[in-house]
């Protein structure tokens, strides 16, 4: 602002000392042309061209009322001086060799601005004086000089007038640019208030919003991440929580188990055998859910540090059929039918890890929750741009209201059950995570007691 207005100040300034200028130029080139003209006319040059005719200085001041302050310089076309009304009779002969006399002797108006011994703005012009004998010649030059005092009545008045408005707008939008910066800067402080005291632990923090600008918008952003970190938080403390009690009930049992063998004096063998054995299931139950906890972790860290995974190139029947045989034997020890119908080769691209864990836990799912004797069908088809893998069974079946719940992390629908089927409550977070991070989603359709249909649809690979 300060330069822009000092910019401006001066442009203003120097156009109106300019235009001034021109002014005075334009009046002293009047006045040395009427002065050449009636020179001539009247004949004031001597033939010699060496003086003026007598009676010319009161000719000057008289007729034509050329006040005392301007010096009127006649000269011959040698440029020598033959009359100075500033030094009569005194520098005659000299030679007045300005710009304005050499432009004036050479047929043409001359005109200067300078600077006087005391600085101060001097008019200089000169005018031909045509040959009375031959009109194309020049007879000398009429050279008009005065001090112009248009600076100090007109520009230094402006200059100080700028001066005070410079002052006054500087000083207005000054304290505006103050105020309103203080009432940002005010919001943005009290911003870094609230987020220092969000990063020492006190995540729902949030922004008082005013007005929609930046800084609005800004705390906007705040508020939303501040809603999302008390959301991810509070999944943080659940999962803590649900882990804890997961781990806690097979180390209970164990601990339990060992301090009956323990206090139990000349305990039979076959008793410690029998706690053994059952310590020796607790045991694979907290294996089962410390692996998929770490699993889990492990997609998390792919999922927030944004991991590239492997991709390959993969037909989803041949992964389908390689799990379906891995599966049979449990599928066998309860009797199950696996049904399967498969379409021609269906490829896709994807990380061939993620693929198993997806179809291998609902495929485990279907067998796990369908008593002895029941049927499992899968089947793979292609639909528009995806392939379809669909795990149908007639097992015990979902609830409606569960339905939605069960990709929950340790969420069971039966914890008793859960305990029989070894069951962690992380198989379907793992298979829908695993599977959304191929792109790809899971569909659940079931009724309770008659059954449950679990579709997976992976994008196919399309060749560009
Ligand atoms: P779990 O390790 O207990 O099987 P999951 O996350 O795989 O954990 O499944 C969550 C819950 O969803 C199960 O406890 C079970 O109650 C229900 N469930 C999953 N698949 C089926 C199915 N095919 N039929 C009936 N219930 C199922």
């Amino acid at each position: 602002m300060f330069l822009t207005l000092t910019i401006f100040s001066y442009y203003i300034i120097n156009s109106v000392n300019s235009y001034l200028n021109k002014n005075e130029q334009v009046d002293a080139l009047a006045t040395a042309n009427m002065i050449a003209s009636l020179t001539n006319e009247r004949n004031y040059i001597s033939t010699d061209t060496k003086s003026v005719a007598p009676g010319f200085e009161i000719f000057l001041s008289e007729t034509l009322k050329i006040p005392s302050g301007t010096r009127v310089i006649i000269t011959n076309n040698q440029a020598e001086i033959i009359f100075d009304s500033f030094n009569i009779g005194t520098n005659q002969g000299a030679v007045q060799s300005t710009k304005s006399v050499i432009t004036a002797l050479q047929g043409k108006e001359g005109s200067e601005i300078l600077k006087n011994e005391h600085n101060k703005t001097l008019i200089d012009v000169a005018v031909p004086i045509q040959d009375t004998m031959d009109k194309s010649k020049t007879a000398g030059a009429v050279n008009v000089q005065y001090t112009t005092d248009s600076h100090e009545k007109i520009i230094a008045p402006l200059t100080k007038d700028i001066i005070i408005v410079f002052i006054v707008i500087t000083f207005i939008i000054g304290l505006f640019i103050f105020i309103v910066a203080n009432l940002i800067t005010k919001r943005i402080v009290d911003f870094t208030k609230k987020m220092t005291e969000m990063s020492d632990g006190v995540l729902d923090e949030r922004l008082e919003i005013k007005g929609h600008d930046e800084v609005a918008r800004l705390g906007e952003a705040f508020n939303t991440m501040s809603d999302k970190l008390v959301m991810l938080e509070q999944k943080r403390a659940d999962f803590v929580s649900d882990a804890s009690h997961e781990l806690r009930t097979p180390l209970s049992s164990i601990k339990l188990m060992s301090d009956s063998i323990l206090q139990t004096p000349d305990i039979d063998m076959e008793f410690v055998k029998e706690f053994l054995k059952d310590m020796n299931t607790e045991v694979d139950r907290l294996n089962r859910i410390v692996e998929k906890l770490l699993y889990l972790t492990k997609l998390d860290n792919i999922k927030s540090e944004n991991i590239n995974l492997d991709m390959e190139f993969i037909d989803v029947r041949e992964v389908v059929m390689d799990i379906v045989k891995n599966l049979t034997p449990l599928a066998e020890a309860k009797n199950i039918e696996i049904n399967s119908s498969y379409c021609e080769s269906l490829y896709i691209m994807a990380n061939n890890d993620k693929l198993w864990q997806g179809i291998y836990n609902i495929i485990d799912n279907a067998i796990k929750y369908t008593p002895d004797n029941g049927k499992v069908v899968i089947g793979i088809t292609k639909s528009e741009n995806n392939a379809i893998i669909a795990v149908q069974d007639n097992g015990i079946g979902i609830g409606e209201e569960e339905i939605e719940k069960i990709f929950d992390r340790f969420y069971r629908v039966d914890k008793a059950r859960a305990r029989e089927t070894g069951g962690t409550g992380l198989g379907l977070a793992i298979a829908l995570e695993s599977i959304e991070m191929i792109g790809g989603s899971i569909d659940v359709s079931s009724k309770l007691d008659e059954g449950s249909t679990f579709t997976i649809s992976i994008p196919l690979y399309v060749e560009n």
